[in-house]
């Protein structure tokens, strides 16, 4: 298939009103409708979106759009609606009617684009209607997240290449803004997406001034007036906790500026308004944390500050990029010191689970399974082996790449209702063997003061077979305001390959998964220290770690206004040194560690529970020894991880 250009472009006018391509949009436009699949990296705002919503309308079939987060999903659905373009998204929010409408469009060849989160491939519904559709092209927003040597890398993401496959889609576009030469390379073999047809554009922006200062603890507050004091127009400021956003946003507004805090804690409504008030320009200053980015498309945006270091390179040309998309100059300004360094890192080290930990998995997964079938819920599993629920997710998909487990459907374990309409009268609505069912589920559901539970145990005695049936008679009641319905205990059935299943030997390979996964995130913590103590142009350098080579002249001579082309080189003095523990105490709390855990887990803590401990770093078990009422809990968060594990062992 062949277009000219005139074409296309005269189409690119009609459909979306736009009067040129931006730079990269024509290359990936032009490569997906000779069939190529392809990877379009172009910095945050740049358009990447319109480069599957423009290819789309020429394809024959349907195309898929998946991406990690709803709220990005709601943006490009109204885009495309007010253009006119046939497009559908399918959620949690969707009616009965309205998802039968969706399904229909998209079956007709009516609707062009379907927009969905990763999640929803869970649902056995959703992945036997998707299958039975012919699809044109699978789109992969914030595709970096396939990635293990991203940031934010989503376990579900890792099994998209399997999914396209399992879809017979033919083409494949990935979405990122940000992405290493390594996470190039990752996301290109895992799609098998050729070299040629990676397109990235220049990451370089020249209104963008990029400056650091080492600003101690103590000193940040004042040192944020002051800066504020200088700037006009709208910006951000982020910072790393939801409780230091309000405490700064506070400071600020007593300093009588016009400033709000923002962070996930607050409620859905608040958000929105103080997002529309800075939109609108009625709010100068938000104070934030990473909750605040995603989708604000704002030119004017004047300064960020980092009120804190940010958590990788990643984060960081993420957020400055969100400054100065007028093409104005703008500040980027971060408040460096390395207090929060063993912060940064206890995040990575609280995510890696220790390997007799996967081999207690294992051993769960290996007796539990009955007749080739496992079934699981997240949070109970996360509590019975020590392993938080991200990295067990991650674990559960590592097992499914290697065909140990194969997942076959999800169901609720439990369901509640309440009567909106009289039991009798809605049973009258009936007739025959129908009502005759519902009656049964009727008589299965023990009614509380006001909410029944279903007995699906019972039930399913009886009427063995019928889970499905019941699952959609108690959401058709649900839709038609009949009964008010929840569901709980989300529990997902897998079959096991129990041939697969070797523990000690997977226990190993996974173990050192994790660990190089770890080492992988800690060089990307260091590599960010690295970089704010260059000796040469931050701007050139944060191009180079994005593995972009449009600089050019940049490199010879320097952006001419980044912090170290202006002032040279930055030091950043080594942590205010954290006191060593007292042994004594130490000695003490690590006992009353050893008690709470033999009574309650039945069993020591092991070498990383104690050191998670000391470090302030939650994990299941500690959750449920209710570590944080011990005294001493979280006393060597300071310490670097590594150094507290000397400590500890020091005392053996
Ligand atoms: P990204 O996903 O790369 O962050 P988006 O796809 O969300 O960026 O696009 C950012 C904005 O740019 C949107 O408002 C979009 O309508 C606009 N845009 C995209 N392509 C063009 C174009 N060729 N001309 C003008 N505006 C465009
Ligand atoms: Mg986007």
């Amino acid at each position: 298939m062949t277009h000219k250009h005139h074409d296309i472009e005269l189409n690119l006018k009609h459909q979306f009103g736009f009067d040129s391509f931006r730079q990269g949009q024509q290359d990936v436009v032009q490569r997906l409708l000779d069939g190529k699949s392809s990877i379009a990296i172009f910095p945050t705002g740049s358009g990447k979106s319109l480069c599957y919503q423009f290819t789309a309308l020429y394809l024959p079939h349907p195309t898929l759009v998946v991406s990690p987060l709803l709220a990005l999903m709601k943006d490009q659905l109204e885009f495309l609606q007010s253009h006119n373009i046939p497009a559908a998204k399918i959620d949690s929010s969707l009616s009965f009617i309205e998802y039968n409408q969706v399904i229909s469009d998209v079956r007709s060849g009516q609707t062009k684009i379907l927009m969905v989160s990763v999640e929803r491939f869970k649902n056995e519904r959703f992945r036997q209607f998707i299958e039975s559709v012919p699809l044109s092209m699978l789109v992969v927003d914030e595709a970096h997240c396939i990635s293990e040597w991203g940031h934010n890398f989503r376990p579900d993401y890792l099994k998209l290449p399997q999914y396209q496959n399992e879809l017979n889609a033919p083409l494949a576009l990935l979405l990122t803004a940000t992405a290493t030469k390594e996470v190039k390379r990752d996301m290109a073999r895992k799609f098998s997406i050729d070299e040629d047809n990676v397109v990235q554009t220049g990451f370089y922006r020249d209104n963008l001034h990029l400056n650091v200062e080492y600003v101690p603890q103590h000193k940040k507050e004042s040192v944020l007036l002051d800066y504020l004091s200088t700037k006009a127009g709208a910006g951000i400021v982020y910072v790393t906790l939801q409780h230091q956003a309000d405490e700064v946003a506070k400071v600020l507004k007593q300093a009588g500026l016009n400033a709000r805090s923002y962070h996930a804690g607050l409620k859905d409504d608040l958000r929105q308004e103080i997002q529309t008030d800075f939109m609108q320009g009625k709010l100068n200053i938000v104070v934030a944390t990473i909750a605040f980015g995603m989708g604000i498309d704002k030119a004017n945006i004047r300064f960020v500050v980092h009120y804190e270091l940010p958590k990788s390179l990643e984060s960081y040309s993420q957020e400055i990029g969100r400054a100065g998309r007028d093409g104005n100059k703008s500040d980027c300004f971060v408040m460096a010191n390395l207090d929060n360094i063993s912060t940064l890192e206890n995040f990575v080290y609280g995510d890696t689970p220790e390997k007799s930990a996967i081999e207690a998995l294992l051993n769960h997964i290996d007796t539990e399974t009955d007749q080739n079938r496992w079934e699981m819920q997240l949070i109970p599993l996360s509590n019975q082996t020590n392993i938080r629920q991200l990295p067990l997710k991650t674990l559960l998909v590592q097992l499914e790449l290697i065909g140990v487990l194969k997942p076959l459907y999800a169901y609720f374990a439990e369901f509640k209702f309440k009567f909106l309409v009289d039991e009798n009268q809605i049973l009258h609505e009936f007739v025959g063997e129908r009502a005759e069912f519902l009656r049964e589920i009727f008589l299965f559901s023990a009614k509380k003061k006001v909410w029944a539970s279903f007995d699906s145990d019972g039930f399913f005695k009886r009427h063995p077979a019928s889970r499905k049936r019941v699952v959609t008679a108690l959401d058709y009641l649900h839709e038609k305001g009949y009964i008010e319905l929840q569901s709980k205990r989300n529990t997902e059935v897998f079959e096991v390959n129990s041939a697969l299943l070797k523990v000690s030997e997977l226990a190993k390979d996974l173990a050192n998964y994790f660990q190089e996964k770890e080492i992988k995130e800690l060089r990307r913590i260091a590599s960010l220290l690295d970089f704010f103590q260059q000796d040469t142009c931050l701007s050139v350098n944060l191009c180079r770690y994005f593995d972009d080579d449009h600089f050019n002249n940049l490199e010879k001579q320097g952006c001419g206004h980044c912090h170290v082309c202006v002032s040279g080189k930055l030091n950043i003095p080594a942590a205010t040194t954290a006191i060593a523990p007292d042994l004594g105490k130490l000695q003490q709390t690590l006992q009353e560690l050893e008690f709470k855990f033999t009574q309650v887990i039945g069993e020591p803590p092991t070498m990383d529970s104690y050191c998670r401990f000391l470090a302030g770093i939650a994990s299941p078990f500690l959750t449920r020894v209710r570590a944080r009422t011990i005294q001493g809990h979280g006393m060597c968060a300071e310490i670097r991880y590594a150094d507290i594990r000397q400590i500890l062992l020091s005392l053996k």
